[in-house]
């Protein structure tokens, strides 16, 4: 199946992989991941490899490269570097050509650093590895130097640092400098954002594609995300049960798909025109009010012990039937703040009242009845769940604490498992036995067991497969329509966010700096941090490439054990005045819908504001 970009006359194949089969042992006989892909890659050019978990996307490229686990065997195939098969290389021979002819980026930059050596020094070895003739010295210059064209803040300085010490955005950066340290003609990405803020997200696409234009390297990007492809891809290949189901030029695929498959990928796929009704308020008063709350921890770093500032000042209301959005990069706080409202973690101070009752400072049987009826699902669904009981056993606990699960406990659980979509003979199995979006709803079905009010959401999709996650998602909406839930919905995924949530507040380094109801903040975001994350979002749409909508934010997020003065954005913030950096900017009514706190965001009439000063 052929993929093509750029007019055949300029085109010089990179990699061309034809007729690849791979099958696996398994107790069951063998069976067959990958099925006679073909794809290639032209010099300059990046060819996207899609599909949902378990297509065959990550096990192909594997193959290509001669890294498949021991568990595997390629049936037939090949795949030819500038016109060599890799495939029919000896061992040491492919060795010579990883890391010096192709470069590898994963999704994890954590477990493929040393953690005992110093980023630089990994970066050093990986070019002395294929260039004998460099110095130890010369290596050491020419890793600062890729660390510096990768975007890396005071490469001269922090190459000492060990990779514990940088951000995953920053981790990520150090694999690419070591990936294309010695001048790749190919370069692999493997789901290489996937586990990234949007915002480290849209540096880390603009490192690839600053990298791609300086070395004109080709490019596979694996990724279930089409949002990235749309925004970096030449070509794709569509992958569906280890076949190639689909290529072409990126423009053309996007805009007439010819499968339903590859439609039903795109459909789910991040977009802009999706965005949920505003639910009716019921005006019964809040189910859930947060009042100034404060978690600070004390962290300890040698013989320094800091106080970081995880949550800094946090207020809302949550209505019955009402969603609320709670969005920020990564260590802005907003865990923290989840798990300080179920009580959790205890609060430095502040308040939360939960049905009317002040729950700040319950503990005991009090606070085991609270949360009965205020609940947490994690993001994790299989270190939420205990390995050891089967998931029908997990779905009644809390149902047997609270006494509640008596003769007709198993109809409730069987009432649960319908509830949430799943078969109730599958209550014997054991989590590990299940698939991610079915443990999820083994979460939701045990965070439902006692009728709650509200359920408090940590990232409950960000691991899950689009497909799933829309499935998830669907679960969530109908159960919220059925039961009259409210949900505090935690994610750095704002297409999530946007079609679940009525409201959405930005957080950054402990505060909410623009709160408001989600179609006015996603079509006129106030606050520039809230545009730059907006701006971030990965989109289907090829045509919007290159369209300047993207504003990539420099730097990290700032330590919260040392937030900066004045705004705290204003360390990342491409607006800030001299008044930034003394004067913090306060929370404001700037219209009907929302709240913000920037100087250069005009509040509307103090009057409107209400005798309390409460505004989210
Ligand atoms: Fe940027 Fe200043 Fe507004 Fe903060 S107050 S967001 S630094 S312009």
């Amino acid at each position: 199946m052929r993929t093509t970009a750029v007019p055949e006359a300029r085109r010089r194949a990179v990699l061309e992989v034809s007729d690849l089969t791979v099958e696996f042992e398994t107790r069951a006989g063998r069976l067959r991941v990958v099925d006679g892909v073909d794809f290639e890659v032209a010099q300059g050019e990046t060819l996207g490899v899609v599909g949902q978990s378990g297509a065959g996307k990550s096990v192909t490229m594997l193959a290509a490269l001669g890294l498949l686990p021991s568990s595997a065997r390629l049936v037939r195939g090949a795949a030819r570097l500038e016109g060599v098969d890799l495939l029919q290389l000896r061992p040491k021979e492919l060795r010579n050509v990883r890391g010096k002819d192709i470069g590898m980026v994963f999704q994890d930059p954590l477990t493929s650093m040393h953690p005992s050596f110093r980023v630089g020094d990994q970066i050093a070895e990986a070019i002395r590895l294929h260039d004998a003739g460099v110095s130890r010295a010369g290596a050491r210059i020419r890793a600062i130097e890729l660390l510096e064209l990768v975007g890396v803040p005071f490469a001269a300085r922090r190459w000492r640092d060990h990779p514990h010490q940088w951000s995953g955005g920053m981790r990520q950066r150090a694999m690419i400098a070591m990936a294309i340290a010695n001048g790749p003609k190919l370069l692999v990405a493997d789901e290489s954002t996937t586990a990234l803020d949007v915002t480290v997200q849209a540096q880390v696409l603009g490192v690839l594609r600053d990298v791609q234009r300086e070395t004109g390297t080709a490019i596979v990007l694996i990724t279930h995300d089409l949002g990235v492809i749309a925004e970096m891809a030449d070509t794709v290949v569509v992958l569906h049960e280890g076949r190639a189901v689909e290529s072409g030029t990126v423009g053309h695929v996007f805009a007439s798909p010819r499968l339903p498959y590859t439609a039903g990928l795109l459909a789910r796929g991040p977009s802009r025109s999706r965005l949920r009704p505003a639910a009716p308020r019921v005006d019964s008063g809040p189910v859930l009010e947060v009042r100034d709350l404060v978690t600070h921890f004390r962290s300890r770093s040698g013989r320094h012990s800091d106080v970081v500032h995880a949550v800094d000042g946090v207020s809302f209301d949550l209505h019955p039937g009402e969603s609320l959005g709670v969005v920020g990069e990564s260590g802005c706080g907003k865990s923290t703040l989840v798990r300080t409202i179920v009580r959790l973690l205890h609060p430095t101070s502040g308040t939360i009242r939960f049905e009317g009752r002040d729950i700040t400072g319950l503990a005991g049987r009090d606070l085991r009845e609270v949360r009965a009826r205020l609940r947490i699902v994690f993001q994790d669904s299989f270190s939420a769940l205990n390995p050891r009981r089967s998931v029908g056993d997990i779905v009644a606990e809390p149902l047997r604490t609270h006494g509640r699960h008596g003769a007709g406990g198993g109809g409730r659980v069987r009432e649960l498992f319908e509830m949430v979509g799943l078969q109730p003979d599958l209550s014997g199995r054991y989590p590990h036995q299940l698939s991610g979006g079915q443990r999820q709803r083994v979460g939701i079905a045990r965070a439902l067991a006692l009728e709650p009010k509200v359920l408090v959401l940590d990232e409950p999709v960000s691991s899950l497969d689009v497909p799933i996650q829309a499935q998830i998602l669907e679960l969530l909406e109908r159960l919220q329509r059925d039961l009259g839930l409210a949900y505090v919905f935690v994610s750095h995924d704002l297409t999530v966010v946007r079609r679940i949530c009525d409201r959405v507040a930005v957080m950054y380094v402990g505060r909410f700096v623009e709160v408001g109801d989600t179609a006015t903040v996603y079509a006129d975001p106030a606050h520039p941090y809230t545009r730059a994350l907006l701006s971030a979002v990965p989109i289907t749409s090829p045509a919007e490439r290159g369209s300047g909508r993207r504003i990539v934010l420099v730097g990290d997020l700032p330590d919260p054990a040392a937030p900066p003065s004045g705004c705290r954005f204003h360390t990342r913030c491409w607006l800030a005045f001299d008044r930034c950096v003394v004067d913090e900017p306060t929370l404001q009514r700037i219209d009907a819908q929302r709240v913000c706190s920037c100087h250069l965001v005009s509040p509307i009439e103090a009057a409107s504001i209400g005798e309390s000063g409460f505004l989210p």
